[in-house]
């Protein structure tokens, strides 16, 4: 699609040549774009922006007319990037498709309850429905009280299994069947290397994919952003002035996330494109077709392992089934329990053993000797 930069009535006076827009050769130039270091006017680098994504959304077709679809919400930068340029797309390109807001309220107190605070006037902002789903009506537990529980260390490894079903679960409350998610071309880049340091070609093929859903699943998710730049995101937010919250988590991302992200990042400053030069790298990575082995059939407790610390090991590869159903919950598991439920569980002991720990009836030599267990040398 060729780009016809905006036309705008108000001619710039006294601009030398050289600092005129590369696109538009009529306005100054206030910006130089992170994805190309074009250098261009305010009004030519919103209209870059929502034309990248729109074709992305058409060259994928990514959306049906008449479709619900559920903007995953965090209040965040790029979530509320996304629901505003969805819904100004939507009215421009005549998409048809009918967008809510829906939000995971995770209990970390400090940092959720004030970015769901962002989402609530986003919801006015932009004449949204907004559907709050939370991990204590879930699973009746909060994700502060899982660190309390569990540790730091964990944290997100709950926190993105509990996530990934409490937004199925909001989808299907709301008869949405369609859920999409503001990750943007850092993230898809960032989980690109994580998996090829990690050796993880499982996950590698998968990374790069724009449209997800798992066998069985109702609900696919996708990722209109995939080629959007985090810089961009952020300064399209900062040029039209959206209200986005911009603290961080309290509970630190995976470390290990965190040194593929420095790692981008240094790329990135020395080589703009390389963001989507590993995107594109990604998609051409092919597995060769598995041998297929007769496996034993799943158990449960092979597939989630609870250390004695209340950590927790996910084993993806112990005798997958798709389309299943847990059965404590319904939800869809490739093993006899889900993910969750399995967590939950670890939880739950690991809540037991310290009710037990500090119940005041256990004194005196019974006391010392568990604490003197719990050393080590
Ligand atoms: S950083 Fe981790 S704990 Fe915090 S919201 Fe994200 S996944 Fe959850
Ligand atoms: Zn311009
Ligand atoms: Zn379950």
């Amino acid at each position: 699609m060729s780009f016809k930069p905006p036309s705008d009535t108000k001619k710039p006076k006294n601009v030398k040549v050289s600092q005129l827009c590369e696109l538009c050769h009529s306005r100054k130039a206030l910006i130089k774009r992170p994805k190309n270091m074009q250098k261009i006017c305010k009004l030519c680098f919103f209209h870059v922006f929502e034309t990248e994504i729109h074709n992305t959304i058409v060259s994928n077709s990514l959306f049906a007319v008449g479709e619900k679809v559920a903007v995953g919400a965090s209040g965040g930068k790029d979530s509320t990037v996304l629901a505003y340029v969805l819904k100004l797309l939507n009215e421009r390109y005549h998409y048809g498709i009918d967008i809510v807001l829906l939000s995971i309220d995770e209990g970390i107190v400090g940092y959720r309850d004030d970015s769901l605070a962002t989402v609530k006037r986003n919801k006015e902002q932009y004449q949204l429905p907004l559907e709050i789903v939370s991990y204590r009506e879930l699973y009746d537990w909060t994700m502060d009280e899982i660190v309390a529980c569990a540790g730091v260390r964990n944290s997100c490894t709950y926190c993105g299994v509990f996530r990934r079903q409490a937004l199925d679960r909001g989808a299907a409350k709301l008869g949405i069947k369609h859920v999409v998610t503001g990750h943007n071309a850092d993230d898809m880049a960032e989980t690109v290397l994580m998996n090829i340091l990690r050796g993880d070609v499982a996950r590698l093929e998968k990374s790069t994919s724009i449209i997800t859903q798992s066998a069985g699943s109702p609900v696919k998710r996708s990722k209109p952003f995939k080629f959007s730049y985090q810089k961009e995101i952020v300064l399209y937010a900062h040029y039209k002035k959206l209200d986005y919250f911009s603290t961080e988590c309290t509970y630190a991302p995976e470390a290990f996330r965190g040194t593929a992200r420095e790692l981008m990042k240094n790329l990135e400053a020395v080589r703009p494109s390389c963001i989507i030069d590993i995107i594109q790298s990604g998609e051409m990575l092919r597995l060769k077709p598995k041998k297929v082995k007769k496996a034993p059939p799943a158990q449960a407790a092979d597939a989630v392992e609870v250390r004695s610390d209340g950590s927790v090991l996910l084993n993806r590869h112990s005798g997958f089934i798709d389309g299943n159903r847990c059965e404590r919950c319904g939800y869809l598991s490739s093993n006899k329990i889900c993910k969750a439920c399995m967590l939950l569980e670890g939880l739950q002991q690991n809540r037991a053993k310290i009710l037990l720990d500090t119940d005041s009836s256990i004194a005196g030599a019974a006391k010392l000797t568990r604490t003197l267990e719990k050393l080590t040398f």
